[in-house]
């Protein structure tokens, strides 16, 4: 099954750029081709007389091919109406489908930023089940996700519904007017789209209806696999996820670490020790080997003294135990950041703790601004000074 995919303006060509980028990589039995990599049919002259002739010609289309498709553009950038109507959308498309030399049974998918008289999502043509229109203007009004799922929800969806409805006669009888989470609920308020994209779902009598159709079950297993990737990036959690991705960091007065945008609760507390090491990189802007540690000798007394309350003595002798021994330093460092992943996850985590850095030796990648130490660094006023 071939989907080829059409936009012209400048905002379609860039969603479309982008719904190619994430469609091809999910790899099966739905081949989603830029139209404009559609190559022009070459008739093919099979006496060697005419091959001259045959050369030509080629050239010529390569010619009208190149000059119509500007046309094309020109066609939809000068529509001056404001709102699309269906007949003139897909009347576009007809003449796109004759210009690029699809084949009768590819499917022409083509976005529309532009309003559609209707209002529609999407829709194919009666005449033409195989021309589809997907409108991919304002969904940032309806979703909280990036509009590239939605849309790309929308084309990966039409070309089965286009199969299974044939023609729209079958509409009503498998369309859902009160959403159940299918790929056929109607969704007359947008926002109802949500639902669906985060069910990733086809209920039974749609899905039996498909196959009754002979749509093949490779190209369903990858409209479900697709759905399926689509509704990882639709779910609240995500793009939630994606907001808080960092959150800025309280030391409070005792040195706990309170990780204030993950919630109340998301703290961390250090053994004087891994505290101190970890204060250390965190006071540190650029990255540290671990057999450098001696060279900050002073600092890392400073800090440890003041958070371990013990004698000087006590403290150096620490302090020099810790920053000659490289496998000491690892084993404390690998404590932190197991610290560190047992609260947060891995995920969130991984900015926080002290690991290797690109370019080599160790430090916290994440931004010092994220860290308020006020509190702390009042309380032991001469820690780093
Ligand atoms: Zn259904």
């Amino acid at each position: 099954m071939r989907v080829c995919i059409a936009g012209f303006t400048e905002e379609e060509d860039t969603i479309k750029k982008e719904l190619l980028k994430f469609l091809i990589p999910l790899n099966g039995a739905v081949e989603f081709i830029d139209v404009k990599d559609m190559q022009p049919k070459i008739i093919k002259v099979r006496n060697i007389m005419f091959d001259e002739i045959s050369q030509e010609s080629t050239i010529l289309r390569n010619y009208n091919y190149r000059y119509h498709r500007f046309s094309i553009d020109d066609d939809i950038i000068r529509t001056d109406t404001g709102v699309l109507s269906w007949k003139e959308i897909f009347a576009k498309m007809q003449k796109i489908r004759s210009e690029y030399y699809l084949e009768d049974a590819d499917f022409l998918v083509m976005l529309v930023d532009k309003p559609n008289e209707h209002n529609w999502f999407s829709a194919f043509d009666d005449d033409h089940p195989n021309n589809i229109f997907v409108h991919t203007g304002e969904w940032e009004l309806f979703v909280s996700s990036d509009k590239l799922y939605p849309i790309a929800y929308e084309v990966a969806v039409a070309p089965f519904r286009s199969l299974m409805f044939e023609h729209s006669k079958n509409f009503e009888k498998f369309i859902h007017h009160e959403p159940i989470g299918c790929m056929n609920d109607f969704c007359e308020h947008k926002s109802e789209i949500t639902f669906k994209l985060r069910t990733a779902d086809i209920c039974s009598p749609c899905l039996e209806e498909m196959l009754a159709q002979e749509i093949s079950s490779q190209a369903i297993f990858h409209l479900f696999q697709i759905l399926d990737e689509i509704r990882l990036h639709s779910l609240f959690f995500s793009t939630h996820f994606k907001r808080g991705l960092v959150s800025r960091v309280k030391i409070d007065r005792h040195g706990k670490l309170h990780f204030v945008d993950f919630g109340k609760d998301v703290e961390i507390e250090l053994p004087p020790q891994q505290l101190s090491l970890y204060v250390f990189y965190l006071t540190m802007n650029s990255s540290v080997e671990h057999l450098e540690l001696f060279k900050h000798k002073a600092l890392l007394v400073r800090i440890y003294g003041s958070l371990s309350g013990g004698d000087r003595e006590s403290v150096i002798k620490t302090v020099e135990g810790l920053a000659t021994d490289a496998s000491k330093v690892r084993s404390v460092i690998s404590k932190i950041k197991r610290q560190f992943i047992s609260v947060l996850g891995e995920k969130l985590a991984q900015g926080y703790y002290i690991t290797e850095l690109e370019g080599g030796g160790h430090g916290i990648a994440a931004d010092r601004e994220l860290f308020d130490t006020s509190a702390f660094l009042d309380n032991s006023p001469k820690l780093l000074g």
